[in-house]
C-alpha cells in the first residue's frame, strides 16, 4: 500500500518522496490512520521501525490544518529520554514538515548545554517542542515554556525514560497539560511501570504491535566468542584488524569501561571515540558525526547513550560486555543488519557472564553460537549446552517472565527496501 492512500496532505507526501521512502513500514501503516483519526495510541516499537515518521507525519498533518498565525503556543510536545534521540526526532519533524505552508516551527531542548540560547529560541513561540523531561521542567520554571495549549503529547521510548528515572518529571509535565489532548506512547517493552503510566494517561488507545518477532533470530548473525575477561581488549583489536572491520559499534556496560577501551584502541591506531552520559553534548555529537562519516572506526557506547541513535548500514555490533538486562541485547543487535544483508553481532563473553548469556538466549528463544579464536581461548571450562529454544509469551504479562521486545525493521521487507 503506498503512502498516498493513508490520507496525508500533499506537502507531506512530497517530503516523504524527498526522503526516498516508497512504502510505509508496518508501524506507519497502522499508526498514521490512527493518529490522523485523533485516537490515543499505545505502540510497541523501537528505533529502526520507522516509528518517528509514524507519529510525526500524522501529527504534522493535523496541526497544519489550523494556523495560529504569529501567536505560536506549543501544540505538540514530544518527550524523549536522551539528547541524541531528541535531536534526531527534531530533525525528522523538520524534514517531514519542510513543504508545509505556513512553515511550522520545531525546537529541540535538552540538558547538558546552556539554557539561555534555548530560552531565546522559545521566545518567538514554537509549534512542535521536542524535549528531554528535566530540561523542559527547568524551562517551565523559568517561564520560558508554556504547555497549556498542547494538543498532542508523544512519549517516545517511554520504557527508557522510566529506566532513567524520569517518571516524576513526566508526571509533573503531564499535570501541566490541558486535560483534553491526544496521547501517543511508544515503548519497546511493556513493564508493569509502563502499564501504570498508561492508566489515566491514555483514553481508549489503539494498540499497535508490529509482528511480535524479534530481530535476533534472522537477519543478524550472532556469535559469542568465549574469552577471558583480561584478553577481551586484545581480542577486539585482533578481530578489527584481522577482519578489516571499518565501522564497528561496541557496547560496554560502564562509562569508565567505554573510556578505557577507547584509549586502548587508539593506542594501537584503531581510531575510536566514546559516547556516554559523562561526555559533553559537543563531544557526543562530534563522535557520532565522525563515526557516521567513516572517520572514526569504532564507536564505544553505553546502552543509554546509544539508545535511539539511528546509524544507517551498520555491519558490526560488538558486545564487549554482555548487558545485564537481556532486552538491552536485542536493542543493541538491532543496530546491525545491512539492507537485505545479514549484520553481525559479536559478543565477547567471559565465564563470569555465562548466566547473562543464558538469560539472553531465553529471551530471544534461540541459542547463540559459541566459538573461540585461536590464541584467545577462554581458560575456564566451556559453559553447559544452551537450553532448548523457548518461545517467550506476550510481553510483561507476568513480571517473572522475560519481556519480549517489539519487532524491528530487520525482520520486514521494509527494512530491505528502506536501505536503513
Ligand atoms: P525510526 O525508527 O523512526 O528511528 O526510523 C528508522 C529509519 O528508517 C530512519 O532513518 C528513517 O529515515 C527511515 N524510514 C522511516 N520510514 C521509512 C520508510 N517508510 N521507508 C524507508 N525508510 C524509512
Amino acid at each position: 500500500m503506498p503512502f498516498s492512500t493513508l490520507g496525508l496532505s500533499a506537502p507531506l507526501l512530497r517530503a516523504i518522496a524527498d526522503a526516498g521512502y516508497t512504502t510505509p513500514s508496518p508501524i506507519q501503516l497502522q499508526a498514521i490512520p490512527a493518529v490522523l483519526g485523533g485516537h490515543d495510541l499505545l505502540a510497541a516499537a523501537q528505533t529502526g521501525t520507522g516509528k518517528t515518521a509514524g507519529f510525526a507525519l500524522p501529527i504534522l498533518h493535523r496541526i497544519s490544518q489550523k494556523s495560529y498565525g504569529n501567536n505560536r503556543p506549543v501544540r505538540v510536545l514530544i518527550l524523549t529520554p536522551t539528547r541524541e534521540l531528541a535531536a534526531q526526532v527534531g530533525e525528522s519533524v523538520g524534514k517531514y514538515g519542510a513543504h508545509l505552508h505556513p512553515r511550522l516551527k520545531t525546537e529541540v531542548v535538552f540538558g547538558g548545554v546552556k539554557i539561555n540560547p534555548q530560552m531565546m529560541r522559545l521566545r518567538g513561540g514554537v509549534d512542535v517542542l521536542v524535549a528531554t523531561p528535566g530540561r523542559l521542567l527547568d524551562l517551565i520554571s523559568q517561564n520560558a515554556a508554556k504547555l497549556d495549549k498542547v494538543e498532542t503529547l508523544v512519549l517516545d521510548e517511554a520504557d527508557r525514560m522510566l529506566d532513567m528515572g524520569f517518571i516524576r518529571d513526566i508526571r509533573k509535565i503531564i499535570a501541566l497539560l490541558p486535560k483534553k489532548r491526544q496521547n501517543l506512547l511508544f515503548s519497546a517493552t511493556f513493564s508493569d511501570d509502563i502499564r501504570k503510566l498508561t492508566i489515566g494517561l491514555l483514553v481508549n488507545p489503539i494498540k499497535i504491535e508490529v509482528a511480535p518477532r524479534n530481530t535476533a533470530a534472522e537477519l543478524v548473525e550472532q556469535i559469542a566468542y568465549l574469552v577471558n575477561k583480561t584478553d577481551k581488549a586484545k581480542l577486539l583489536c585482533h578481530l578489527i584488524k584481522e577482519k578489516d572491520w571499518r565501522q564497528v559499534l561496541v557496547f560496554t556496560t560502564t562509562k569508565h569501561g567505554a573510556n578505557r577501551l577507547t584509549e586502548k584502541l587508539n593506542k594501537v591506531d584503531i581510531k575510536a571515540a566514546a559516547i556516554h552520559g559523562n561526555k559533553s553534548q559537543g563531544a557526543r555529537t562530534s563522535a557520532l558525526a565522525g563515526f557516521k562519516a567513516g572517520e572514526i572506526r569504532v564507536l564505544v557506547a553505553t546502552d543509554v547513550a546509544a539508545r535511539g541513535i539511528d546509524i544507517a548500514l551498520l555491519p558490526h555490533v560488538v558486545n564487549f560486555e554482555l548487558p545485564r538486562a537481556p532486552e538491552d541485547y536485542v536493542h543493541r543487535i538491532g543496530r546491525t543488519g545491512r539492507a537485505g544483508e545479514a549484520g553481525q553481532a559479536i559478543s565477547l563473553v567471559s565465564h563470569e557472564e555465562y548466566s547473562f548469556l543464558r538469560l539472553i538466549e531465553k529471551l530471544i528463544g534461540n541459542s547463540i553460537k559459541r566459538e573461540q579464536i585461536a590464541g584467545f581461548e577462554a581458560s575456564e571450562i566451556a559453559p553447559p549446552e544452551p537450553p532448548k529454544p523457548v518461545r517467550s509469551t506476550r510481553p510483561g504479562r507476568n513480571s517473572n517472565q522475560p519481556r519480549k521486545p517489539a519487532a524491528n525493521l530487520t525482520n520486514s521487507r521494509f527494512r530491505t527496501n528502506a536501505g536503513v
